[in-house]
């Protein structure tokens, strides 16, 4: 999705310029769920089996 065309409903200007905070955040919110937007399922994946991992060794020490 590209967010080139998308205009701020703040400053009415396009977002990509990020004129207002509005802009800026939305940018960035756009620009996570872009080329990146496989990477955070992923991201929480891994720390949820180093959690359980983590918590295992712990269960462990404790028994
Ligand atoms: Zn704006």
């Amino acid at each position: 999705m590209t967010y080139d065309r998308l205009v701020c409903a703040n400053c009415a200007a396009p977002v990509s310029q990020g004129r207002c905070p509005v802009c800026r955040a939305n940018r960035e919110r756009l620009q996570q769920e872009g080329p990146f937007a496989g990477l955070n399922p992923m991201a929480l994946i891994a720390l949820l089996v180093v959690l359980v991992a983590a918590l295992a060794l712990v269960a462990q020490h404790t028994a």
